[in-house]
Formats: C-alpha cells, structure tokens, sequence
C-alpha cells in the first residue's frame, strides 16, 4: 500500500515537474509521427503557391530537427510544410537530417541557411552525456565546441538562420547562441487566444498581413535578455489590448514587451525567428506559411529586408 502511495506521489511529481515546462502534451511524441492525411491536405492548400522573389541562384536549406530534450510534437507538421514549401516555390532545396555531423564545416558550407525545427536542449552534446567514461566525455565536449563554433562562423560569414518556436530553447550552456538567435526563452503563458500587432507593418517580411494586426491561438512565449528591441528589429508582438492579462507569472515584462517576431543581423549573416509553431493548426495557417517562406527566403539571401532595429 506504501509502495503504491509512493508511486502515485512519484507520479503526479514527475507531471507537475513536466506541466511546469510546458510537457502537457505527451513527451514520448516523436518526430517520425505521421500526420493524419486530412491534415497533410491542409497543409498542401495552404503553403504559397509561388516564391516571394526568385531566388538568385539554386539554394539549399539544411532542416535540423534533433531535440535533445522536450519533443514537439508538431516538428513532423514543420517538415511536412517546409517539403511542401519547396516543392510548391522552388525558392530552395531542403535537407532534411538530425545528423550533427551535417554542422561539420565542410558540410554545412554547402547550405545557404539552416532551418531550426522546434529543437530543444544542447543539440551537439550526446543525450546520455553524464553517464559516458571521462574519455568520451571530453571527445564529446570537443565536438560540441567546434560544431557551435562551425555554425557561429557559419551565420557570421554571411549565411542565415532561420528558427520556429522552440528553436530559441537550444543550447543554453552556449551563450553565443542567445545572441545569434535574439533571445532567452523565460516561459510561456498564454495557450489561448491573443491579439498580435505588427510593429512593422510596411516591412517586406510582413507584407502577408495587408497591414493589419489579427488574433492567434498557440503557446505564446516569453523572452529575456539578451532580446533588446536595441539588438533586434521586431515584426510582431503581443497586442496587450487584445490579449488576456495574466497578472502574475515567470519573466513577466515590466515594459509588456512580448515580441514575437524578428530578424536580426549576426555578423555578416541573416537571422529570422518566428515565436509561432506550437499547435499543429498554425502549419496550415496561410499567412503565417506566406511570413515563413519570406523569412526563409530573406535568411537565404535573397529576399532583402531590414534589420535595423527600431
Ligand atoms: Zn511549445
């Protein structure tokens, strides 16, 4: 009776521990999930049916979807509407892998940009890192150095990067990665509906939505340091008139700051990252799709868009 109590209490602690992260979904979805084929329609009707600009010349997309920790179970909705995106379009040929060997310098010099698929945790590091011999541990903390250092000098020689979601919840030991990317994730309050504004409305990148803020439904993030609307341009924010208060909760902005979108340069290089991608229903959202092609296509170098911040 003891043991079963005990186990009941484990239970419910290890469910609190994963609500408190945001796991109310299961965490065992994996990424080879298939998507029911009514959803793969909705997809289909709703990626652009052409490219923004045409691109300058033949360009390839590396698609990185590895987590090494929470697993979204929308990563498959990712791929499915970037496959789709680039055969539609043509603005880009993807390389779909989770090999990490891809972020080598002599692979990854053959992309344009990299695409980060809702990843999670210390990408370059090996799942079962603590219990490897010392040996192979410091093999592996060699490799995680040059990997994070190959995609570093990647984006800063003039190359991009574009991200969804979870792709600013990624290596947290490497603070470099926050500066590239923009950001800290802190939490993410709202799962509801919210009123997003477009503090950009006559940029290229949010050309898709005629100038108007609209609502969305998904898990809404909150960022912190280094995010600055001094190092960032910001595209799209919370609308805080739109959007439901919720008076106490982590990383609460004093400044009601919740940007959403932006690009950024890093170096030489282009970053676009979009906060959306949680709820499988955004990857058959049209306007969103059209907002993504474009950053994709401006990470890529060849949609010109400004990222001076504002
Ligand atoms: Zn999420």
């Amino acid at each position: 009776m003891i043991q079963k109590l005990n186990l009941r209490y484990i239970v419910l602690f290890v469910t609190f521990c994963l609500s408190l992260y945001g796991c109310t979904e299961s965490a065992a979805v994996s990424s080879s999930v298939d998507i029911p084929t009514d959803e793969i329609q909705k997809i289909e009707a709703a990626v652009p049916t052409k490219a923004t600009v045409a691109p300058k010349r033949p360009r390839k997309l590396l698609v990185f979807s590895l987590c090494n920790s929470y697993v979204h179970s929308a990563i498959p909705y990712g791929k499915k509407a970037i496959e789709v995106m680039a055969k539609k379009t043509g603005a880009f040929e993807p390389v779909f892998s989770d090999d990490i060997s891809m972020f080598e310098p002599d692979k990854l010099k053959q992309f344009d940009a990299v695409f980060l698929n809702n990843n999670s945790g210390e990408l370059f590091l090996p799942k079962d890192m603590n219990s490897l011999p010392p040996r192979q541990q410091q093999l592996a903390n060699m490799r995680n150095q040059r990997l994070q250092k190959s995609l570093q000098d990647f984006v800063a020689s003039g190359k991009g990067l574009a991200g969804i979601h979870c792709a600013v919840w990624c290596f947290y030991s490497w603070p470099e990665y926050a500066d590239i990317i923009g950001a800290v994730w802190v939490s993410h309050p709202w799962h509801e509906k919210v009123g997003i504004k477009l503090d950009d409305p006559d940029h290229p990148l949010c050309a898709t939505f005629t100038g108007s803020g609209f609502d969305i439904t998904d898990e809404i993030y909150v960022f912190t340091d280094p995010y600055s609307r001094d190092s960032v341009r910001v595209l799209l924010s919370l609308d805080m008139a739109r959007t439901p208060d919720k008076e106490k909760f982590e990383g609460k902005r004093s400044d009601n700051d919740y940007a959403q979108c932006w690009v950024k340069r890093y170096g030489k290089g282009r970053v676009f990252y979009s906060a959306f991608g949680h709820d499988h229903d955004i990857f058959w959202n049209k306007a969103v799709l059209q907002h993504w092609l474009d950053g994709i296509q401006f990470a890529l170098g060849d949609l010109p868009a400004d990222t001076t911040p504002k």
